[in-house]
This record gives structure tokens, sequence and C-alpha cells, in this order.
């Protein structure tokens, strides 16, 4: 058995720079260094409650991953999140360094009825990572990953991006069913079903997960998968965050690469009625191996655009064959031989690189607001509407987005996994992005009136990991639909005390 192993430089770095017990005391006495006698933090009903110094000290000294207070360098880069719509502070964070870390926080939360808040990527648009007065559990410390390519899975540690994983699996030519953007969290993403451009094949992220790994309100480690702890494990494919602290994923794997053909094909708006009707005839009749993504927005400053045509509207189709190169390279000769594009870098390349291919449109920081909804198929009527509101567009970062993901996840019945969806073909993202605070009523005006107007093309549901901070918990029956009923009951019996809550909730009953 080949296993590879890889870990973030990180942890090394904290362990090498200081001994671990000196560690421990320096983080110890933070507290008395600022002259804080005692640690103001959130109950989870919201209470503010203070713990006293000896409290504190007696906690920490029992962690091996290092703990941050407000002023300290590294506690604004821990707290702070992806859309930076969300201002969030937490009372202390944790840098987990491993299991026994987040045993010892969980039991501390628990023992004191602490907040909690659990921070894997950062990448949830309603900041859901991080809440004011809590216990943050950072995981970006804990990023291994495992290979076993003998049964094709791979084990991940939940602080990993999807980057993290494509890399090591990519190195026995396996990949994955991850998203499109590397930057993003494994753990929010799988845990709330998770879609990218081997979905078509394979399904849901979730439906790919063999096992997790998870430190649950009593502070235990369990193990969740098909033959242990089952009703976890189905609430897990789709349930969030609710449940407990997941440590650890296991994916099954899928041989794809190191190369595809994938990439982007741009044209000027003005070609765009023809180019989502193409869209539209190819996605229909493509093969599962083949995944579409349409686009319209300002034309980003990237390079492989002419200079000119920067921050004027184009069209954009990316594409994605995952099977074999020379295949791929049939099936996207109609998206290359189309019109005249304004650019072009659908070719062969690693598929390790198409992964991050969009990292740069996406930087941590600037202010987001998205609107979304599931659809059946792709009407001509509902093209009309994306050119309209797409030429509504006044932020040179918005867009609107049609991801293709119709095949295997609609192969599962809707039982399978809370997940569900299983009419979803297509996923319509309304993606209002922008810099500034005071334009704020602008940008998340036009992505309200655009989805007030295709919502009519839903099948209903909307994918719960896109929802913002203001439709929480509204969305999340539009969202979990039928599994929420067994997901409370599946709540109720691990975290009766409703205490993993900092996310799309699921009241225990
Ligand atoms: C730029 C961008 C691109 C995206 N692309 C895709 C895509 O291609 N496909 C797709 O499906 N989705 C995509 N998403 C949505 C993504 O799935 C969600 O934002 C997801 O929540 C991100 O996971 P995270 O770990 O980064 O989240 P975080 O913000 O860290 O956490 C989100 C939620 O997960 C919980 N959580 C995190 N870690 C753990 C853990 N270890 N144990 C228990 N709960 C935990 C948190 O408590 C919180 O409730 C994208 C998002 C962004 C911002």
């Amino acid at each position: 058995m080949l296993r590879t192993v890889s870990y973030d430089t990180a942890p090394v770095e904290v362990c090498r720079s200081r001994p671990l017990r000196g560690h421990c005391m320096q983080n110890s006495s933070t507290i008395r260094q600022k002259g804080i006698s005692t640690l103001k933090m959130k109950t989870r009903e919201g209470r503010e409650v203070e713990l006293n110094q000896e409290k504190v000290d007696s906690w920490r000294v029992q962690l091996r991953g290092p703990a941050f207070l407000p002023g300290d360098t590294r506690y604004d880069e821990s707290r702070t999140v992806w859309n930076g719509m969300i201002d969030r502070r937490p009372s202390i964070v944790v840098r987990c360094l491993g299991i026994a870390d987040v045993i010892t926080c969980v039991k501390f939360a628990r023992d004191n009825d602490i907040l909690l808040c659990i921070k894997g990527g950062g990448h949830n648009i309603a900041g859901l990572a991080s809440a004011d007065g809590a216990l943050m559990l950072d995981m970006s410390l804990m990023r291994g990953v495992w290979v076993n390519t003998q049964n094709k899975t791979a084990h991940a540690q939940a602080g990993c991006l999807l980057g993290d994983v494509d890399r090591e699996t990519q190195v026995h030519e396996l990949a994955a069913v991850l998203g499109f953007v590397s930057l993003t969290g494994i753990a929010g993403l799988t845990l709330g079903g998770g879609f990218g451009y081997l979905t078509r094949r394979w399904g849901w992220t979730a439906d790919n997960v063999v096992g997790v790994d998870i430190v649950t309100a009593d502070a235990r480690l369990v193990r969740a998968s098909s033959d242990e702890n089952t009703d976890l494990f189905w609430a897990l494919r789709g349930g969030g965050g609710n449940f407990g602290v997941v440590t650890g994923i296991d994916y099954a794997l899928y041989p794809v690469g190191p190369e595809i053909v994938g990439g982007v094909v741009a044209w000027p708006a003005s070609e765009a009625p023809k180019v989502l009707e193409l869209y539209r005839t190819l996605a229909e009749n493509a093969p599962p191996e083949l995944t579409l993504v349409a686009m319209m927005r300002p034309a980003p400053p990237a390079p492989w655009l002419p200079k000119d045509r920067h921050g004027t509207p184009i069209v954009a189709l990316l594409a994605c064959y995952s099977g074999r190169p020379e295949v791929g390279e049939k099936a996207v000769a109609p998206i290359k031989s189309f019109g005249n594009p304004l650019g072009d870098i659908l070719v062969r390349r690693p598929y390790a690189q198409l992964q991050s291919l969009l990292d740069a449109t996406q930087p941590k920081g600037r202010r987001y607001y998205w609107k979304s909804e599931y659809l059946p198929r792709i009407e001509p009527a509902l093209c009309e509407k994306i050119l309209v509101h797409a030429g509504r567009i006044r932020s040179p970062h918005s867009a609107v987005i049609l991801f293709q993901i119709d095949g295997a996840l609609n192969r599962l019945g809707g039982e399978h996994s809370p997940v569900g969806n299983r009419e979803a073909r297509y996923v319509l993202n309304l993606a209002g992005s922008w810099e500034h605070p005071d334009e704020d009523g602008v940008h998340i005006k036009w992505a309200r009136d655009a989805w007030n107007d295709m919502r009519v093309f839903s099948t209903g549901g909307t994918y719960i990991n896109f929802l913002t901070e203001e439709e929480v918990p509204e969305r999340t029956g539009a969202a979990l639909g039928k599994a929420l009923q067994r997901l409370a009951e599946v709540k109720k019996r691990w975290d009766p005390e409703n205490m993993f809550r900092t996310n799309h909730n699921i009241k225990p009953v």
C-alpha cells in the first residue's frame, strides 16, 4: 500500500520554534501579561460570563496548539472569514493541533457552558465559522492528507482546504469530488453537500464520504460510517456542523488526471444570447465526464483577456472534461470554435491547476452577497432573464453563474442523505461582490431583485452552503426539505443541549 502524508508547515514551525511546555506556558500567561484577570465569554444562550484566570490557565496548559486573545497578532487572522461583510469577535481562538486539543476544548466549553464556533476554511458566506464572545476552534493547523491507493480513499484532516486534498491525491492520479475554488475548506463544503467538476460523474461530495471522525458533545471521539453510528453518518452528509467537531473525513477517490481538458473561453456580452443557447444545448447532451459552467460578468483583469476589455461585460463558458484528454478535446471543440472569443484558455492542463483557476476572482475580505436556487433545467426564458440581470450588474466583481451538476446525484433516492435535492440539475448563483461598505445597498439589491425575478425557475430547493446570514434559518427548510425532522431526531441523540449551534442550526426535538 502506498501512502503519502502531507502536513502544513505551520504546526512544524510551532513545535520547532519553542519547546511545547514553554509554548503553552507562554499561552497561559497571556492573560496575566495583559493585566486581565478574567476572560469574558458568551454562554450558549448568549449570556455574558466571566471565567477566572485560574480556570482559563488550567485549561490552556492542556493545549498543544496556540491560543490567541483579542490584540494578539494572529487573533485577527483567525477570527476573520472570507466574507468581508462579517465582523465577529470570538473571546478566544484556539488553533487545534490534533484531536486531543479538540476534545480538551469541547470539554471546556461543555463544562463552562461556553458558546463554541468552528472554523474550517472560513469560506461560509454567512460567516458561520465565527461568533461574538465564543471559543473559536480554528482547525487550520490540521491539514494532513493520507492517501490509500489500495482501497482508493483519502483521509483528510478537517482543517484541509480543497487544494490540500487535490495536491496529495493527484500524486496518485486520483481525485475526490470537491468544489471549484481550491481555498475553500473541505469540512464546511462536505458537511453541507458539496459539488464541483466531478459531481456529474460521482454525485455530491457528501455522497462520496466513506467515514467521518468526530468529537461529539460529550467530548468523545466517534467514528461514523456505513457500519458504525449509521444515524450520525447519515446526518453528517448534508446536516452541516450540527453534530460535533469533525476532525477527519475519508473520501472515495477516482482515477482523474493528472492531465485533463479544462479552462475558460470568453466572448463579449453582445454574444451572450448565442453563447447561452450553445451552453443549453451542449449541457443537455454532455457526457458525464464533461461539466459546463456559464458565467456573465464584467471581464476580470486576467492576462488572457485583452487589457482594453477589462471591466467590460463578457459571457464565459468554463469547462472540464475529466476523462481522457484526447476525447476531451473533441468534446470541447464546439466551444473553442464558436464565434470570435476575446480569450481562450480551454486547454490540456493538470487537473490540480484547473481546481485553482478561479481562486484569484474570490479573494478573502471583499464583500459578498449571494442568492441561489437549484434548477431542474435551463429554459430559454431563464436565459432571457439572465441577460437582463447581468446587464444590471454594477460591480466589476459580480456575476451570474450557472453550474451544471446533473448526473450521478440524480440517481440516488431522496432519503439517501440529508443533502437531498436529487432533482437538481443546475445551480443558479447570483453572486454579488464589491469592495466598499457604502455600496452594500446597491449590490445586495441587485442580487435580491434578480433572484426574485428568477426563482420561479427553481426546483424549490436551494444549496445550504450558499445561504447568506439573513437567510439563516428561514431557508434551511428549502435546503434540507423532508430530512429536517430526521435530522432533529439525530441531533437530539448526539447533541441534546444544542452545543453545536453556530451553523444552519437544527434544533434537537
Ligand atoms: C469562493 C467560494 C467558492 C465556493 N465554491 C464551492 C463549490 O465549488 N462547491 C460547493 O459545494 N461549495 C462551494 N462554496 C461554498 C462552500 O461549500 C461553503 O462556503 C462552505 O461552508 C465552506 O467550508 P469552510 O470549511 O471553508 O467553511 P467555514 O466557514 O469554516 O465553516 C462553515 C460551517 O461549517 C462548520 N464547520 C467547519 N469546520 C467544521 C468541523 N471541523 N466540524 C464541524 N463543523 C465544521 C462551521 O461551524 C460552520 O457552521 C464556495 C464558497 C466560496 C466562498
